[in-house]
Protein backbone atom coordinates (compact mmCIF):
# COMPACT_ATOMS: atom_id res chain seq x y z
CA UNK A 1 0.00 0.00 0.00
CA UNK A 2 1.54 3.57 -1.05
CA UNK A 3 1.14 6.33 1.16
CA UNK A 4 -2.18 8.76 0.47
CA UNK A 5 -3.88 6.23 -1.39
CA UNK A 6 -5.76 4.93 1.84
CA UNK A 7 -7.36 4.62 3.66
CA UNK A 8 -5.45 2.35 5.99
CA UNK A 9 -7.32 -0.15 7.85
CA UNK A 10 -9.14 1.23 11.31
CA UNK A 11 -7.27 -1.47 13.14
CA UNK A 12 -3.73 -0.24 11.46
CA UNK A 13 -5.05 3.40 11.82
CA UNK A 14 -5.37 2.96 15.23
CA UNK A 15 -2.08 1.82 16.22
CA UNK A 16 -0.01 3.92 14.29
CA UNK A 17 -2.47 6.92 16.11
CA UNK A 18 -1.49 5.51 19.55
CA UNK A 19 2.53 5.57 18.31
CA UNK A 20 2.57 8.88 17.31
CA UNK A 21 0.58 10.50 20.29
CA UNK A 22 3.40 9.66 22.71
CA UNK A 23 5.81 11.92 20.57
CA UNK A 24 2.97 14.48 20.68
CA UNK A 25 2.92 14.57 24.13
CA UNK A 26 6.27 14.58 24.94
CA UNK A 27 7.70 17.62 22.45
CA UNK A 28 4.07 18.79 20.22
CA UNK A 29 4.02 21.68 22.35
CA UNK A 30 4.85 25.53 21.60
CA UNK A 31 7.09 26.74 24.36
CA UNK A 32 9.03 22.83 24.30
CA UNK A 33 9.44 23.12 20.90
CA UNK A 34 10.66 26.86 21.22
CA UNK A 35 13.35 25.78 24.34
CA UNK A 36 14.95 22.84 23.02
CA UNK A 37 16.01 24.77 19.60
CA UNK A 38 17.52 27.40 22.64
CA UNK A 39 19.05 24.42 24.15
CA UNK A 40 20.17 23.30 20.84
CA UNK A 41 21.58 26.24 20.06
CA UNK A 42 23.72 26.59 23.27
CA UNK A 43 21.56 28.17 25.74
CA UNK A 44 22.00 26.95 29.18
CA UNK A 45 20.67 29.48 31.28
CA UNK A 46 17.14 30.25 32.90
CA UNK A 47 17.09 33.98 32.26
CA UNK A 48 18.94 34.03 29.02
CA UNK A 49 15.92 31.28 27.38
CA UNK A 50 13.16 33.47 29.28
CA UNK A 51 14.44 36.59 27.56
CA UNK A 52 15.15 35.01 24.27
CA UNK A 53 12.30 33.31 23.59
CA UNK A 54 9.91 35.84 25.01
CA UNK A 55 8.70 32.83 27.10
CA UNK A 56 7.18 34.08 30.09
CA UNK A 57 9.11 32.53 33.12
CA UNK A 58 6.71 30.24 35.11
CA UNK A 59 5.71 28.79 31.35
CA UNK A 60 9.92 28.27 30.71
CA UNK A 61 10.03 26.61 34.29
CA UNK A 62 7.17 24.23 33.39
CA UNK A 63 8.60 22.87 30.26
CA UNK A 64 12.14 22.52 31.72
CA UNK A 65 10.52 20.59 34.65
CA UNK A 66 8.56 18.81 32.11
CA UNK A 67 12.01 18.05 30.00
CA UNK A 68 13.79 16.68 32.83
CA UNK A 69 11.26 14.35 33.72
CA UNK A 70 11.08 13.22 30.15
CA UNK A 71 14.77 12.42 30.35
CA UNK A 72 15.59 15.19 27.70
CA UNK A 73 16.74 17.50 29.85
CA UNK A 74 19.58 17.69 33.16
CA UNK A 75 19.78 20.48 35.76
CA UNK A 76 23.08 21.47 36.88
CA UNK A 77 24.00 23.84 39.43
CA UNK A 78 26.58 26.39 38.74
CA UNK A 79 26.58 28.77 41.88
CA UNK A 80 25.84 27.57 45.59
CA UNK A 81 25.03 31.35 46.72
CA UNK A 82 22.55 32.07 45.28
CA UNK A 83 21.84 28.68 44.01
CA UNK A 84 21.68 28.48 40.44
CA UNK A 85 21.28 25.91 37.52
CA UNK A 86 22.18 25.23 33.88
CA UNK A 87 19.71 23.42 31.82
CA UNK A 88 21.73 20.90 29.08
CA UNK A 89 20.64 18.35 26.88
CA UNK A 90 20.86 15.11 27.60
CA UNK A 91 21.89 12.27 25.06
CA UNK A 92 17.78 11.85 24.38
CA UNK A 93 17.30 15.78 24.27
CA UNK A 94 20.23 16.50 21.76
CA UNK A 95 18.42 13.38 19.36
CA UNK A 96 16.01 16.14 18.68
CA UNK A 97 18.11 18.11 16.49
CA UNK A 98 17.27 15.97 13.76
CA UNK A 99 13.67 16.92 13.97
CA UNK A 100 14.23 20.41 14.35
CA UNK A 101 16.47 20.27 11.47
CA UNK A 102 13.67 18.71 9.72
CA UNK A 103 11.41 21.75 10.75
CA UNK A 104 14.15 24.67 9.36
CA UNK A 105 14.79 22.44 6.31
CA UNK A 106 10.88 22.89 5.89
CA UNK A 107 10.26 26.44 6.71
CA UNK A 108 13.36 27.26 4.63
CA UNK A 109 11.89 25.59 1.54
CA UNK A 110 8.53 27.20 2.22
CA UNK A 111 8.41 29.89 3.17
CA UNK A 112 8.65 34.05 1.68
CA UNK A 113 11.26 35.70 2.63
CA UNK A 114 13.36 32.77 3.85
CA UNK A 115 13.64 33.14 7.78
CA UNK A 116 17.40 33.18 7.88
CA UNK A 117 18.17 35.67 9.47
CA UNK A 118 16.65 34.03 13.02
CA UNK A 119 17.56 30.65 12.06
CA UNK A 120 21.17 31.63 12.12
CA UNK A 121 20.43 33.41 15.85
CA UNK A 122 18.82 29.96 16.98
CA UNK A 123 22.33 27.94 16.30
CA UNK A 124 21.30 27.09 12.28
CA UNK A 125 23.44 29.23 10.31
CA UNK A 126 21.90 30.57 6.77
CA UNK A 127 24.95 28.68 4.87
CA UNK A 128 24.44 25.45 6.47
CA UNK A 129 23.50 22.39 4.44
CA UNK A 130 19.78 21.65 5.17
CA UNK A 131 18.95 18.73 7.11
CA UNK A 132 19.40 15.31 5.21
CA UNK A 133 16.03 14.11 3.90
CA UNK A 134 17.57 10.84 2.52
CA UNK A 135 17.36 7.46 3.03
CA UNK A 136 20.26 5.68 5.29
CA UNK A 137 20.73 2.77 3.61
CA UNK A 138 20.71 3.60 0.13
CA UNK A 139 21.22 7.76 -0.16
CA UNK A 140 18.09 8.59 -1.97
CA UNK A 141 15.79 11.39 -1.15
CA UNK A 142 12.90 10.08 1.24
CA UNK A 143 10.03 12.21 -0.03
CA UNK A 144 6.45 10.62 0.50
CA UNK A 145 6.19 10.04 -2.76
CA UNK A 146 9.42 6.89 -2.25
CA UNK A 147 7.54 5.59 0.28
CA UNK A 148 5.50 2.45 0.56
CA UNK A 149 3.36 1.32 3.71
CA UNK A 150 3.77 -2.65 5.21
CA UNK A 151 1.02 -3.49 7.75
CA UNK A 152 2.60 -5.63 11.29
CA UNK A 153 -0.64 -7.66 12.00
CA UNK A 154 1.14 -8.50 15.24
CA UNK A 155 0.75 -4.36 16.52
CA UNK A 156 -3.17 -3.97 15.45
CA UNK A 157 -4.83 -2.26 17.58
CA UNK A 158 -8.91 -2.21 18.25
CA UNK A 159 -10.41 0.97 16.31
CA UNK A 160 -11.74 3.98 18.89
CA UNK A 161 -15.35 3.30 19.29
CA UNK A 162 -16.84 5.93 16.84
CA UNK A 163 -18.11 9.01 18.89
CA UNK A 164 -21.81 9.80 19.02
CA UNK A 165 -22.38 13.61 17.58
CA UNK A 166 -21.51 16.18 20.80
CA UNK A 167 -22.97 19.62 20.88
CA UNK A 168 -20.22 22.54 20.89
CA UNK A 169 -19.69 23.19 24.09
CA UNK A 170 -16.58 25.85 24.04
CA UNK A 171 -14.43 27.09 21.82
CA UNK A 172 -11.36 25.15 20.51
CA UNK A 173 -8.38 26.02 22.18
CA UNK A 174 -6.29 28.48 20.85
CA UNK A 175 -2.42 27.59 19.61
CA UNK A 176 -0.88 29.24 22.16
CA UNK A 177 1.48 32.60 20.86
CA UNK A 178 1.58 33.60 17.46
CA UNK A 179 5.34 33.17 15.99
CA UNK A 180 5.96 36.31 14.00
CA UNK A 181 7.18 36.15 10.43
CA UNK A 182 11.08 36.05 10.12
CA UNK A 183 10.97 32.96 13.52
CA UNK A 184 12.69 29.79 12.42
CA UNK A 185 10.03 28.11 13.64
CA UNK A 186 7.43 30.17 12.30
CA UNK A 187 4.99 27.65 10.19
CA UNK A 188 6.21 24.82 12.29
CA UNK A 189 4.94 26.45 15.53
CA UNK A 190 1.16 26.16 13.73
CA UNK A 191 1.66 22.32 13.34
CA UNK A 192 3.56 21.26 15.64
CA UNK A 193 2.38 23.27 18.39
CA UNK A 194 -0.20 21.47 19.84
CA UNK A 195 -0.69 17.86 20.30
CA UNK A 196 -3.35 17.42 17.30
CA UNK A 197 -1.56 18.71 14.35
CA UNK A 198 0.80 15.13 14.13
CA UNK A 199 -2.00 13.00 14.31
CA UNK A 200 -4.14 14.94 11.36
CA UNK A 201 -1.04 15.07 9.33
CA UNK A 202 -0.43 11.47 9.99
CA UNK A 203 -4.10 10.95 8.71
CA UNK A 204 -3.78 12.79 5.29
CA UNK A 205 -0.43 10.65 4.90
CA UNK A 206 -2.47 7.34 5.25
CA UNK A 207 -5.40 8.67 3.33
CA UNK A 208 -7.93 9.36 6.21
CA UNK A 209 -9.64 12.04 4.41
CA UNK A 210 -13.11 12.97 5.52
CA UNK A 211 -13.83 14.66 8.46
CA UNK A 212 -15.95 12.65 10.10
CA UNK A 213 -13.43 9.82 9.74
CA UNK A 214 -10.28 12.11 10.81
CA UNK A 215 -12.67 12.56 14.27
CA UNK A 216 -13.33 8.61 14.49
CA UNK A 217 -9.89 7.84 14.24
CA UNK A 218 -8.45 10.36 16.28
CA UNK A 219 -10.71 10.89 19.23
CA UNK A 220 -10.27 15.12 18.81
CA UNK A 221 -13.41 16.65 19.45
CA UNK A 222 -15.30 18.25 16.32
CA UNK A 223 -14.86 21.84 17.25
CA UNK A 224 -10.99 21.37 17.77
CA UNK A 225 -10.67 19.23 14.86
CA UNK A 226 -12.72 22.15 12.58
CA UNK A 227 -10.23 24.85 14.14
CA UNK A 228 -7.44 22.86 12.90
CA UNK A 229 -8.38 21.81 9.60
CA UNK A 230 -8.90 25.12 9.21
CA UNK A 231 -5.73 26.67 9.79
CA UNK A 232 -3.65 23.76 8.09
CA UNK A 233 -5.99 24.31 4.86
CA UNK A 234 -5.22 28.34 5.31
CA UNK A 235 -1.82 27.67 5.53
CA UNK A 236 -1.76 25.31 2.09
CA UNK A 237 -0.77 22.23 4.01
CA UNK A 238 -3.94 20.60 3.13
CA UNK A 239 -6.29 21.23 0.49
CA UNK A 240 -10.05 20.23 0.08
CA UNK A 241 -9.98 20.43 -3.72
CA UNK A 242 -8.14 18.30 -6.21
CA UNK A 243 -7.99 17.72 -9.52
CA UNK A 244 -9.51 15.28 -11.28
CA UNK A 245 -11.02 13.71 -8.05
CA UNK A 246 -14.56 14.51 -7.03
CA UNK A 247 -13.90 12.81 -3.41
CA UNK A 248 -14.18 15.10 -0.80
CA UNK A 249 -11.80 15.45 1.85
CA UNK A 250 -8.50 17.15 2.72
CA UNK A 251 -6.00 16.39 0.47
CA UNK A 252 -1.97 16.95 1.19
CA UNK A 253 -0.47 19.52 -0.96
CA UNK A 254 2.99 19.57 -2.44
CA UNK A 255 4.08 21.76 0.86
CA UNK A 256 2.22 19.52 3.30
CA UNK A 257 3.76 16.43 1.24
CA UNK A 258 7.10 17.99 2.25
CA UNK A 259 6.48 17.96 6.19
CA UNK A 260 6.85 14.02 6.04
CA UNK A 261 10.57 14.07 6.86
CA UNK A 262 9.53 15.89 9.45
CA UNK A 263 7.16 12.62 11.16
CA UNK A 264 9.70 10.68 9.94
CA UNK A 265 12.28 12.32 12.25
CA UNK A 266 9.67 12.75 15.63
CA UNK A 267 9.21 8.78 15.41
CA UNK A 268 12.87 7.34 14.84
CA UNK A 269 13.10 9.75 18.17
CA UNK A 270 10.50 8.24 19.64
CA UNK A 271 11.38 4.84 18.63
CA UNK A 272 14.73 5.44 19.81
CA UNK A 273 14.02 7.20 23.41
CA UNK A 274 10.72 7.01 25.09
CA UNK A 275 10.15 4.38 27.29
CA UNK A 276 6.87 1.59 26.72
CA UNK A 277 7.67 2.76 23.45
CA UNK A 278 4.51 1.62 21.38
CA UNK A 279 5.51 0.69 18.10
CA UNK A 280 3.53 1.33 14.94
CA UNK A 281 2.06 -1.62 12.64
CA UNK A 282 2.49 1.04 9.94
CA UNK A 283 5.80 0.51 8.81
CA UNK A 284 7.54 2.63 6.54
CA UNK A 285 9.51 1.40 3.72
CA UNK A 286 11.63 3.30 1.33
CA UNK A 287 11.11 2.13 -2.28
CA UNK A 288 14.28 2.36 -3.66
CA UNK A 289 16.14 0.00 -1.34
CA UNK A 290 13.03 -1.74 0.31
CA UNK A 291 14.16 -0.62 3.91
CA UNK A 292 12.69 0.61 6.57
CA UNK A 293 13.29 4.36 6.45
CA UNK A 294 16.18 5.46 9.01
CA UNK A 295 16.77 8.94 8.28
CA UNK A 296 20.22 9.86 7.52
CA UNK A 297 21.97 12.18 10.17
ZN1 LIG B 1 16.66 3.56 0.84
Amino acid sequence: MDLERGPVPADAMAGALAAVRQPADAVCDRWTLEIVLRLLAGETRFSDLARDTGIAARLVASRLAALQRLGAVDRRPYSQAPLRHLYVLTPMGLELRPVLGQMIRWERSWSTPAPAASAALAGWRPDEPPTASRCAFCSAPVSARAVTLRIEPALLRPPRPKQTARRRTSAPPPLSGAAGPGHPLAQSLAIFGDKWGLEILICAFFGVRRFNDIRDATGISANILSDRLGRLTAASILSTARAGSDSQGYWLTDKGRDLYPVTVAMQTWADQWLPDRIRSPVRLIHRPCGREIVLQA
